[in-house]
Parts: C-alpha cells; structure tokens; sequence
C-alpha cells in the first residue's frame, strides 16, 4: 500500500523533506526487529518528528484521513511490537531525544519520548554526577520511557519497581492530536507523583502505543549509593534457587535479583551452542546487588545475606570478584555493573542469527512449576540438548512482590521457513502454558497478545475495548497489537 499523495504532502509539509521517507530500503530498515517469528510489517512510510507540535500535527492528519500510526523508539523488544502488520506510517522518535530537565532536590528528571539509555546515562554523568536512573541491560540504542511503559526490568528493580513504577508523569499526544497531560504536572508547574489525583498513567502504561505518544516523561532519578558489591549465588536446582532468590528479596536488603539458567548462563559467559549441562553443574545462576549507603550498612547486608545462604538448600555464593576472573574473556557479566550495555554474543546464543522469547510475569511461588512444565514443552516439541537446551532468564522485582520468568529460543542466521514455523510453535505453547499456569505474558508480540486476551476475562476486554472506542475510535494507533483490541 501506499500513502494517498495529499496525505503525504500533509505530512511531509509537517516534517519537511528530510524526515520523511517512502523509500523501500528504508521501510524495509523499519519492518522488523530481531525476531524471526513474528511476520515482517508493511509500513507506508516513516517519519522523524522533531517536537511535540510536529507530532500533534502527523496526529491530527492521520485522524482526518484514518491512518495507522506506530510509535517507534528502537523497535527492540524482539516481540515485533512496533512492525506494521496493517500498514501505516511509522513514527520514529529519536530525534526527540532531550533530557529536559534534572531535578535532584525533587528527584526527577524529565525526557522526551524518544530519548534512548546511552543518552540519558550520558545526560545523567554530564548534569547529575552522584545520581543515577534505573537503567536496564537492553541496548544503549533503546527507548528509556518505552522500557518503562512496556513495565521492564531494571537494575534496581528489586528495591523500586519494575519500569512503570519509574514513571511520574506523561506529556502525551492522543489520536486526535489533542495533548493532555498526567500526574501531578496536570496542575502543578512541578512534575514528580502521579499521586494523589486520579492515575490517568493507566491508559498509556502496558498499551503497546495504541493509545497516544509520550511526548514527555517525568522519570524517577536517584542518589547513587556509596557502596555496591555484586555475588553470584549459584543452586543446585531451580526450585532451590527460586526459593533462595525469594528468601533474599523478603529481607529487603538487594536492589537487584536476576538469574540465568545453566544453558543461558554460557551464553552469557561466551560459550558457544550445541552443549550439554555436565554433571553437578548449577542448574540457576543468580545475581544479586546490594547497594548501601556506607560500608557499616553494606557488612550488615552481606552478613544477612550469607546467612540466607547458608540456611538455604542447594545455595553456593561467591562475590563477584571472585566469581569473575573464572568466566571466559569473552563473558558479558563483566559489564553488568555499568548499565547500559550491549548484551552482543549472548543475545543469539552466539549463533549469528535471531533471538525471541516467551516471557511473563509469574506468581513468584509458581516459578518452578512453570519452569518444569516448560521443560517439557521443550523436549515434546523436540528442543532438546545439546543443539536446544532450554534457556532461561528470570528477575525478581518490589521486594519480591514481582517475578519475571522468560524463555529463549535462539535460531541460525540462515534458519529456513519451516525451522522459523517450529520456533513459532515452540513460543506459542511456552506462552500458552505460562498463561494456563497463571501468568501473563509481558512485551507481549502480536501473536503471544492474542495469547493472553484470550484467557482474559470478557468484561474487562469489553471494559478495554470501550476505551478503545473513546481514545482511538477509528484505531488508527499501532493496529493489532494488544491483542487486537
Ligand atoms: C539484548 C537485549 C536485552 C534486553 N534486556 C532488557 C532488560 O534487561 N530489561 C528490559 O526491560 N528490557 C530488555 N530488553 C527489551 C528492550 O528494553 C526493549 O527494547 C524496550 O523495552 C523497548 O524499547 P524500544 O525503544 O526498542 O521500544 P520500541 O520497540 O520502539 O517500542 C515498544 C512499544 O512502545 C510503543 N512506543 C514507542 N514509543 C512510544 C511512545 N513515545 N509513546 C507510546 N508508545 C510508544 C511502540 O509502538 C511499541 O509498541 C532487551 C532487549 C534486547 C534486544
């Protein structure tokens, strides 16, 4: 499909000549992430707005004229949130990239949409020294208020939150172009709460873009703690190491829990595909991160810490500098403490190709059933050692109230269509079986969101969809995502 040529010269006298772009190269640039399951998109066109004015406009005029629009930071999820599958112009925001304002007696900082990790890290260094965000392990190239919308996983998200907790207060511009504005900032001059008014971050957190763009995001900053010290916390099984994981996170004494299973845990630490879990080999490998405000308050962590431990069954720990010098050069843990980072020969499992998941948001006392009975999917859909081990990545959030468990699968640059079909059904049942298990599906892409609203309860969906009908009526925002909604 193309844009109707009035439409485009609309747009294109909002934008200009230069942010403009119908070129196949460059729609095929914007069709796709690295996933190689989810179908490619089929955009129209892409645009580069410079200011929120600019993307009133492009609103306004899609509005009128009934085209679909994507909002686009990096397209990074690996869950094709962002590939037209209806067509349309895609927004790419990265030219609104400002870190607006830093307030440290205030503790916020306020951003554009579409300002990425490595900006705002570097904004953060530059403007802020001695205070930090809650940054993530995806790419320095990826959106800052996205990952927070999408409700990802930080580096303090064990002590604060998962990303939507980061989040105080939206600029957004609706689909009919018109701008409101949520928290406190819709009556102060002030941004930084979303309490005590009534919590309008709802209709755009969790949305997958289809109900307007963030033009602007007060975000969460805070005074970074003297001390920090890392420790690699290894189970035997992944009962015992879930269990332990949770024991460390009621005591509230980590800013941060994560985990590999074995098969990732190489990954990460530059091992090579196929191999075969050895003998005694951990079957969890966590991390966890206490943070302190001096080095009294970090011995009194680490004693309590240990004595989990120890009390704990199946538990080994070792501090991370011992733990380090152990891995391969080539390993990615030793960039974990400074966030962001490029997770680059992990990401495929080292195979030069793609990577997709089925992640979710687990009851954290069904972790280790849904990891077992994943297990199986696996071996029943024939992903089995050494070629495909299960691979598993899992974090535990507020204190333990949160947990994430997610499942790889890593493909060969040159896999064939019917390789790519058995990856797609292998993801398919593993998010089925979370959702039966009683999770939800995070970062869902638009085949695993269909996943989860078809488990969802009927008038809620209803409840959703009449949203819809008020906010996007002629659902010209990111079409097809949400389950389709
Ligand atoms: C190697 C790797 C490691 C990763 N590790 C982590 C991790 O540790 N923690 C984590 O949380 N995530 C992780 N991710 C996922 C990554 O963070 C995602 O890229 C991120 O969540 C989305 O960022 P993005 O800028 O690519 O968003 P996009 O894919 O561009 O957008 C995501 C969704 O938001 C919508 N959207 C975009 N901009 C706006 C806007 N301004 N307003 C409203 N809607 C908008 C889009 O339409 C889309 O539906 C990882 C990814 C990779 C590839």
């Amino acid at each position: 499909m193309t844009l109707d040529r009035n439409v485009f010269k609309e747009l294109e006298g909002v934008v200009g000549q230069k942010y403009i772009s119908e070129k196949k190269t460059t729609r095929y640039a914007y069709s796709n992430d690295w996933t190689s399951v989810e179908p490619n998109g089929h955009p129209d066109a892409v645009l580069m707005p410079g200011s929120t004015e600019e993307v009133q406009a492009i609103m306004r005029i899609a509005w009128k004229n009934k085209v679909n629009v994507i909002p686009w930071v990096c397209n990074l999820t690996t869950g094709g949130m962002c590939n037209a599958h209806h067509g349309g112009i895609i927004l790419d925001l990265r030219r609104m990239n400002k870190v607006e304002e830093i307030n440290t007696d205030g503790l916020y900082a306020v951003v554009d949409g579409g300002l990425t990790w490595a900006d705002f890290k570097r904004e953060m260094m530059k403007r802020a020294p001695g205070y930090i965000g809650a940054y993530t392990y995806s790419p320095p190239s990826s959106g800052v208020v996205t990952g927070y919308l999408l409700c990802g996983m930080m580096d303090v998200s064990l002590a604060h939150g998962d990303g939507s907790f980061y989040i105080t207060g939206m600029e957004v511009v609706l689909p009919n172009g018109e701008l409101i504005k949520t928290g406190n900032h819709m009556i102060s001059p002030y941004w930084g709460t979303r309490a005590p008014i009534i919590d309008l971050a709802g209709l755009f957190i969790g949305w997958a873009g289809t109900t307007g763009i963030v033009t602007k995001a007060s975000v969460k900053i805070y005074k970074q703690p003297a001390e920090q010290q890392a420790f690699y916390v290894n189970a035997d099984t992944v009962e015992h190491g879930y269990l332990n994981q949770m024991n460390i996170a009621k005591q509230q004494i980590a800013v941060d829990i994560a985990s590999n299973n074995w098969a990732w845990g190489r990954c990460e630490a530059g091992i090579k595909l196929p191999f075969s879990r050895e003998k005694g080999e951990p079957e969890l490998e966590s991390w966890v991160v206490l943070q302190a405000a001096n080095e009294k308050i970090m011995d009194g962590k680490i004693e309590e810490l240990y004595k989990i431990c120890k009390e704990d069954k199946g538990i080994e720990i070792e501090p991370e500098e011992e733990g380090l010098p152990k891995l391969p050069p080539g390993n990615q843990m030793q960039y974990f403490h400074d966030l962001p980072m490029q997770l680059s020969n992990d990401m495929d499992g080292n195979r030069g190709g793609t990577g997709e998941w089925a992640g979710c948001y687990a009851p954290p006392f069904k972790q280790a059933e849904i990891y077992r009975a994943v297990e199986k999917v696996y071996e029943k859909l024939g992903y089995v050692e050494p070629e495909h081990p299960i691979m598993q990545y899992n974090r535990v959030m507020d204190n333990g109230h949160e947990t994430i468990l997610r499942f790889n699968v890593f493909q060969h640059k040159d896999a064939s269509e019917e390789e790519k079909e058995r990856d797609r059904a292998l993801l398919k049942a593993i998010a089925e079986k979370e959702v039966e298990l009683g999770a939800v599906v995070y970062k869902p892409s638009y085949s695993n969101s269909r996943v989860n609203m078809s488990h969802a309860d009927p008038n809620t969906v209803e409840f959703i969809k009449q949203i819809k009908d008020l906010i996007d009526p002629y659902r010209i925002m990111n079409r097809g995502q949400i389950g389709g909604i």
